[in-house]
C-alpha cells in the first residue's frame, strides 16, 4: 500500500508528490489517516535549509541533521487507521491531534518531560520524521497522540505548533502576565495565536507590535489592547507610555537584530524578553545592563507534551478561542508554503488531504 506525500527532495525547489510506502505500526506505534495538516512558518526555514546567525554565518539544515527527502507538517490533526499490537489506548477511527516535538523519550530532560529539548536525539515529526504534508502519517508512540474531543480538525492542528509554542513561551513570564500586558513583536498567525492563547491564560492583555498596517488592524480586531507600529521613530515612547514605565514581558516572534533591539529598549527593571521567532540576526548589548536593569532574555523552543495536553484542555473547556484558518488541498502543499513565505497570510493555512 502507498500513499501522497509532498516532500522536499532539494532545498529551495518545489515540493514533489511522491508515492510513499504506508507503514504498517509496530510496537505502541500509531498510524493515522491526515485530517489536517497545517503550514508553518518553521517550514520555510526546513524548504529554505538554513538560518541566518548574523554576520553572514548560516546554520545549515544538514548541520541539525536534517535529511532529504523529507515530508514537512508537524501541525497534525488525524483518525486513527490501525495500531501496534502494544497500543492499549488508541483505537482505529479515534481522532487526535499529535504530539510532534519528540526527543530520545530516556534522557533526563526527555524523562522530566520536555522532550523538546532533548540534547541527545531529536526525532521531531516532520522535521527529521515524515510529517503531515502527506495522506497518512506515522506517529511512533500512542502517548503522543491527545483526544481531539469535540475540537475541530482543521481549528486545533495549529495547537501542535504555533499553540504550544506561545503557550510554552507565556508561560515562562509565570504569574506577570496576570498584572501586566504582554508586548507581542510580529502580528502574523503566531501573535494572533499569543493573543488568544493569552486570553485563555486570564492574562492581562497584549500589545502588538508589527510594522504592517493591516496585520496591525487585525490584532485590534482580535482584541488587543494596542497595536504599535515597528517602523515608527516613537515605537519605544510609545510601549513605555501604554505599559507602567516600560514593559515586564516581551514576546519576540520575530527574532530579528532590529526587533531584538525595540525589546531590551522598551523593558523596565526586571523586565524579561522571550525570543520565540527565527528570522535570524544577532544581538550586541551593553552587559551591565543585565545586573543594573535586572534583565533576563531566554529563548523558547516550541513546548512539552505536558504543556499541549494544558492547552488542548483550555481549547476543549471553550476558554481558548480557534484561529482563523484557511483550508487548503493537500495538492496546493507548495502554494501554501510560497503564500506563507511571500507574507500573504492572516491567520493560518491548514492543508486538509
Ligand atoms: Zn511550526
Ligand atoms: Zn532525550
Amino acid at each position: 500500500m502507498t500513499h501522497v506525500c509532498y516532500c522536499v527532495t532539494k532545498h529551495s525547489a518545489p515540493l514533489e508528490r511522491i508515492e510513499c510506502a504506508t507503514p504498517q505500526p509496530k510496537g505502541a506505534e500509531v498510524l493515522l489517516r491526515v485530517t489536517a495538516a497545517g503550514v508553518c512558518h518553521s517550514d520555510i526555514h526546513i524548504w529554505e535549509g538554513v538560518y541566518d546567525l548574523g554576520s553572514g554565518d548560516k546554520l545549515t539544515l544538514k548541520d541539525r541533521g536534517i535529511t532529504l527527502p523529507l515530508t514537512m507538517g508537524h501541525e497534525i490533526a488525524g483518525e486513527v487507521v490501525s495500531t501496534g499490537p502494544d497500543a492499549t489506548r488508541m483505537r482505529a477511527g479515534m481522532a487526535c491531534i499529535v504530539f510532534p516535538w519528540l526527543g530520545c523519550g530516556e534522557c533526563p530532560t526527555c524523562q522530566r518531560g520536555e522532550e523538546n529539548l532533548c540534547p541527545i536525539k531529536a526525532r521531531s515529526i516532520g522535521v527529521f520524521l515524515p510529517g503531515g504534508y502527506a495522506q497518512y502519517v506515522l506517529v511512533p508512540n500512542e502517548r503522543y497522540c491527545l483526544d481531539l474531543g469535540t475540537l475541530n480538525a482543521a481549528e486545533a492542528a495549529p495547537l501542535a505548533c504555533s499553540g504550544v509554542t506561545t503557550y510554552s513561551a507565556l508561560n515562562k513570564f509565570g504569574s506577570k502576565i496576570k498584572y501586566e500586558p504582554v508586548v507581542i513583536i510580529g502580528a502574523g498567525g503566531l501573535g494572533h495565536m499569543a493573543i488568544n492563547v493569552l486570553r485563555a491564560m486570564s492574562g492581562k492583555g497584549a500589545i502588538l507590535v508589527d510594522t504592517d498596517a493591516k496585520k496591525r488592524e487585525a490584532a485590534l480586531a482580535n482584541g488587543a489592547i494596542a497595536a504599535i507600529d515597528a517602523g515608527a521613530a516613537n515605537a519605544v515612547q510609545e510601549i513605555v507610555r501604554l505599559t507602567t514605565g516600560g514593559a515586564a514581558c516581551v514576546l519576540d516572534l520575530v527574532g530579528t537584530t532590529s526587533t531584538i533591539n525595540l525589546a531590551m529598549a522598551s523593558v523596565k527593571k526586571g523586565g524579561e524578553i522571550v525570543v520565540v521567532g527565527l528570522y535570524g540576526g544577532e544581538l550586541k548589548h551593553p552587559l551591565v545592563h543585565f545586573p543594573l536593569r535586572a534583565m533576563a532574555v531566554r529563548g523558547s523552543y516550541v513546548g512539552s507534551l505536558p504543556e499541549l495536553s494544558e492547552l488542548v484542555a483550555l481549547a476543549q473547556e471553550g476558554k481558548l478561542e480557534p484561529i482563523k484558518v484557511t483550508r487548503r488541498k493537500l495538492n496546493e502543499a507548495y502554494a501554501s508554503l510560497m503564500d506563507l513565505k511571500a507574507g500573504n497570510v492572516i491567520g493560518r493555512l491548514v492543508l486538509i488531504p
